[in-house]
């Protein structure tokens, strides 16, 4: 087991790549903390891992308010006795987000304070506690649209995943000599809600896969695979990495016909 006797805490759980993951983690045999604001979901993927014979809670938190991250660090540590993984996954992409003239100020506002606090705040309760467990893991979601722009705007998500990949540099630079690693996560195109809300009509699918060598949409498992990675000892010299899982998105000009 790669996490054996591992606590993890993950972000968004009750969907998409945090459920994947949160299902993978355990079958590795971490102790999983499932946060997500959609009580719901986040209780059904805990329910889910204890009955299959792992380890989990669920904690309903928002990871925009600062309160609630410090909970949700305090039932880690209440729970299991510590904290080695923070995956700080949940975001949003909201559907009025578009180019610089379109988009609201409530709309950049509200994805700003996910997206990039959420993870600042993760960090802010976490790393006090990955100190105290003598080191650890963090990862945090970023996408390839920080790397890559799109003629087809999403302005205030793009500029999000754009901070969360420099803070997780910063990040990782601080606290390097004290054990604890901090990696960007950056998945291309998936086939989960969260962009499929988004790209709701055949017609936009294609226009994304065109430019995806795979010629497919990935799928969160895999991207919980490369949090897996992450997360274990197995990747205990990668630190500060904008670690791509993309089917080629970012390496082509352009992709087979
Ligand atoms: P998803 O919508 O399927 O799941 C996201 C989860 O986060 C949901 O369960 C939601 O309830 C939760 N969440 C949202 N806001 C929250 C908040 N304030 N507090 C707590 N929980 C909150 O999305 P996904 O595709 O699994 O996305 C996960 C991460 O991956 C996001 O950061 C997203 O930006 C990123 N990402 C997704 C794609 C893609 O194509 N789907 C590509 C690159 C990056």
């Amino acid at each position: 087991m790669r996490l054996q006797d591992k606590v993890a805490l993950i972000t968004g759980a009750g969907g998409g790549i945090g459920k994947e993951t949160a299902l993978l983690f355990a079958a590795e045999g971490a102790s999983v903390v499932c946060v997500d604001y959609n009580a719901g979901p986040n209780e059904e993927v805990a329910a889910a891992i204890n009955a299959a014979g792992g380890k989990a809670i669920a904690v309903k938190a928002d990871v925009s308010k600062a309160a609630d991250c410090e909970a949700m660090v305090k039932a880690a540590e209440d729970t299991y006795g510590k904290l080695n993984i923070i995956f700080n996954n949940a975001g949003i992409s909201h559907a009025d987000d578009d180019d610089a003239i379109t988009t609201s100020e409530e709309v950049w506002d509200l994805t700003f304070q996910i997206n990039v606090k959420g993870v600042f705040l993760g960090c802010k309760y976490g790393i006090p506690a990955l100190r105290r467990a003598g080191g650890g893991s963090i990862i945090n979601t970023a996408s390839f649209v920080a790397i890559l722009g799109a003629a087809t705007p999403q302005l205030a998500y793009t500029a999000s995943k754009g901070a969360v990949l420099s803070m997780s540099r910063e990040l990782s630079a601080i606290h390097a000599r004290e054990g604890i690693r901090v990696n960007a996560l950056c998945p291309g195109p998936l086939y989960t809600e969260l962009l499929m809300k988004y790209l709701n009509t055949e017609e936009k699918r294609q226009r994304r896969l065109v430019h995806i060598p795979m010629g497919r949409f990935g799928q969160a498992k895999e991207i919980a695979f490369a949090a897996l990675y992450l997360a274990s000892d197995e990747s205990s010299f990668v630190t500060g990495s904008e670690f791509l899982v993309d089917g080629g998105i970012t390496a082509a000009y352009t992709t087979p016909l």
